[in-house]
């Protein structure tokens, strides 16, 4: 993990195979020291948002990531403090003369009010901006070798959660195996790699299940914000390699989050430890809360992998091995 890297070189982050940077880590209303939610997630060269609170644009900048690599948007519902600082994005992309066209992914309304920004002319993009709003659980988002799917969390108004989950990738390859069962080093190593059989000279063949390992699990992870402990969370927290959950308010304050549609940190941390998740990354907190380290302790007290983010904390992860 890389923790408030200030800027790192673009051409390192490419190096990385997937990294969560926070953009916004807030309730409610920006501040200096904690602007209101977002974080990317970079994988394989590309940039995927989730939620983009006003000025998120800023805080990108001040990230290593960049803007032009975005691919797909993912708001989680209409509240201010998750979707104001998406006109001001797309503005800029399109002052950035983008082409690529961009997924945006939301609640029910979405085409509505991006027809209303455009009719108004407060947005009129250089690119197509595809929107596709969820209307109930299950996929919503599908690329290369990922899927995005929702579900409906609790608050106090139409919000849903995300999780990613990329494909399973082919077993490690046995090069002492294959050279064991008399397969020649070249293109028949790739043939196995790739999951074909291939015939020696001799008329024998070998099977990929001869020479490749167990299939190895692909990046999985969720994001449950806004919300109070409700199974979807569980759902989509599932075996997660992290789990990036709202934490409004402090463990102990739970009637009080739950009566607003929130969660307390402890919430988050039983979530994560019932659902078998490997990290814990707290977001979302109260601009009233300045202790962090207490909001993180209530955590860890239940789920030990916990840690409440700050504006422009990057996290890496290498994809499992077995
Ligand atoms: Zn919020
Ligand atoms: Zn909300």
């Amino acid at each position: 993990m890389v923790r408030r890297c200030d800027r790192i070189s673009y051409a390192l982050a490419r190096n990385m195979s997937l990294q969560l940077t926070f953009l916004g880590t807030g309730s409610g209303k920006p501040m200096p020291h904690r602007n209101v939610s977002s974080f990317t997630l970079f994988r394989d060269g590309e940039l995927f948002m989730f939620d983009c609170g006003e000025a998120t644009q800023i805080q990108l900048s001040k990230s290593a990531m960049k803007p032009g690599a975005l691919e797909a948007i993912f708001i989680t519902h209409f509240h201010g403090d998750h979707v104001n600082g998406l006109p001001g994005l797309i503005g800029s992309l399109t002052l950035n003369q983008r082409e690529r066209p961009l997924d945006l992914i939301g609640p029910s309304g979405m085409k509505e009010w991006f027809a209303k920004l455009r009719q108004l002319s407060i947005l009129w993009p250089s690119f197509p901006v595809r929107i596709h709003e969820v209307d109930g659980p299950g996929p919503v988002y599908e690329h290369d070798n990922f899927t995005v799917t929702a579900r409906p969390l609790k608050h106090r108004i139409e919000t849903w959660g995300y999780r990613l989950v990329e494909e399973e990738r082919p077993g490690r390859f046995d090069v002492g195996a294959a050279r064991e069962l008399g397969v020649p080093s070249g293109p028949m190593f790739g043939e196995l790699q790739s999951g074909e059989s291939v015939t020696l000279d001799d008329g024998s063949v070998v099977d990929p299940h001869e020479v490749l390992g167990p299939a190895r699990p692909g990046f999985k992870m969720a994001y449950c914000a806004d919300t109070q402990p409700c199974d979807s969370c569980g759902e989509l927290a599932e075996d997660v390699d992290v789990l990036v959950h709202e934490s409004t308010y402090p463990a102990g304050e739970e009637e009080l989050a739950h009566e607003r549609g929130h969660s307390t940190a402890a919430d988050a941390a039983r979530c994560a430890r019932d659902a078998e998740a490997r990290k814990l990354i707290l977001t979302h907190i109260s601009q009233r809360y300045t202790r962090l380290d207490q909001i993180e302790s209530g955590a860890r007290e239940i789920f030990e992998d916990t840690e409440v983010a700050e504006d422009l904390d990057e996290f890496t992860f290498d994809r499992r091995e077995v």
